[in-house]
């Protein structure tokens, strides 16, 4: 593998990383403690030097305005973006919208093109994405009592969701629904656009997250779709596709997730470092000379080292052999990357002290939200049992001495 960074990388992400230092960083204290939608005139002020410096929506086609970055250079702006929470919805590459924009782009119909994702890449609206059930497993979605029936040109949609993160304030949802129930497990679900303002669309409640309920994009909410018609032109792709273009949402975005979450790392290793550095815990004495800090410093570092590769060597893979062939580097890194951070995250907490537990430094938010990271996007467990079978396949008839 070659690490060498282009000229014009190295030039896009210097301009990143002064931009987040010098733009979000210092909006952190009032992200997190105000109301997210009465910062959203700001949020749209950055956003706009964002794209005047030609840096929005990095990972997007550029036939919609966005920069059409490869793999590899996308996971490297994640990165720099992962370093405060507001990067990515300020540089136009956010999930839920991200897979949203890579699923309509691959498999919408030109009007649904021009009517949701062109104004979705350009930030003018945002989306969400409705699988997970209340009453059942998230890690076993085949299992899905949310149906679409077709009704005259329309589909009726009636079911309970939840975890349709930033629903609040969304244009649409591209909602999974059970629309051939007599189909093999696989081709039973389907796609299908909702606009949020449909009658039947019921967003229940933003749910509590860690004791915070958040709104507007910053959120999780609740859905009761309640005889919610829409035309059947709103299917998304073929029907009966819902899983096939599910798993497409996958490989890539899984590297932008675990290099986010390597930015995460990158940022509560520093604020780690600088504080023991600082904090005096007896006279002449800073906590950096204990030596049980330095070895949590020294195993952070090489935890994020290897994570890092770990998850450049992914992407490298699916460049170069493909998503198919490198699903098992591509479940690795959910579960290795997802637990560095929190490892991390909690050194740098501790490291802190009672400061670490305030709302002073970024830390504790990170501790609150991203121990969803071992959750969403496929539990550790699934991730570790499904790279077991992979590997005992593998090792099938082989003889071992
Ligand atoms: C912050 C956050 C944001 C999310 N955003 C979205 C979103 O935008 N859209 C959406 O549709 N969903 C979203 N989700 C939902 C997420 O995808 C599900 O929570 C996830 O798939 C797990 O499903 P579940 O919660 O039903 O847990 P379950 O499926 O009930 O699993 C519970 C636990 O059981 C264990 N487990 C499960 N299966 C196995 C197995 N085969 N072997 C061993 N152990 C197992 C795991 O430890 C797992 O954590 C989000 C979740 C969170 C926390």
């Amino acid at each position: 593998m070659d690490f060498t960074i282009s000229e014009k990388m190295k030039t896009i992400l210097g301009m990143i990383d002064e931009f987040v230092d010098k733009e979000l960083i210092p909006l952190e204290p009032e992200f997190l403690t105000k109301p997210a939608r009465s910062l959203l005139p700001v949020f749209e002020e950055k956003r706009r030097m964002v794209k005047q410096m030609e840096l929005w929506a990095p990972n997007h086609p550029k036939e919609y305005g966005g920069m059409e970055l490869n793999l590899m250079e996308h996971a490297l702006v994640s990165e720099s973006l992962g370093r405060s929470p507001l990067g990515h919805f300020i540089f136009g590459c956010q999930a839920p919208d991200a897979g949203n924009i890579e699923i309509l782009d691959q498999f919408g119909s030109d009007e649904q093109k021009e009517k949701y994702l062109r104004p979705l890449v350009d930030g003018k609206i945002r989306s969400c994405f409705s699988m997970t059930e209340v009453e059942l497993p998230g890690s076993n979605p085949v299992m899905m009592d949310t149906t679409a029936v077709k009704d005259g040109d329309d589909y009726v949609i009636n079911g309970q969701k939840w975890y349709t993160s930033s629903a609040d304030g969304s244009e649409f949802a591209i909602v999974m629904v059970v629309t051939n129930p007599e189909a093999g497990p696989y081709l039973q679900a389907s796609m299908i656009i909702v606009p949020t303002d449909t009658p039947g669309f019921n967003l229940v409640r933003n749910i509590p997250v860690m004791g915070h309920a958040g709104e507007d994009y910053f959120s999780h909410a609740e859905i009761l779709y309640q005889n919610c018609r829409v035309p059947q032109k709103n299917l998304l792709g073929p029907e009966g596709h819902g899983f096939v273009i599910a798993q497409e949402r996958l490989g890539p975005g899984r590297i932008h997730h675990c290099m986010r979450w390597i930015g995460i790392c990158n940022r509560a290793f520093d604020l780690m470092v600088a504080r023991a550095g600082d904090r005096i815990i007896a006279p002449n004495r800073k906590l950096a000379t204990k030596q049980i800090i330095q070895s949590w410093i020294g195993e952070c570092a090489a935890d994020i080292q290897a994570a890092r590769l770990m998850v450049l060597h992914a992407a490298w893979r699916i460049e170069t052999v493909g998503k198919k062939e490198a699903r098992k580097e591509i479940s690795m890194i959910k579960f290795v990357v997802a637990n560095v951070m929190q490892k991390v995250i909690d050194c740098a907490l501790q490291v802190h002290g009672g400061l670490g537990m305030t709302d002073d430094t970024i830390i504790a938010f990170y501790y609150r939200h991203e121990r969803a990271a071992r959750i969403y996007d496929g539990a550790d467990e699934v991730h570790k049992i499904s790279v077991a079978k992979r590997i005992l396949k593998e090792y099938e008839g082989k003889k071992i001495r």
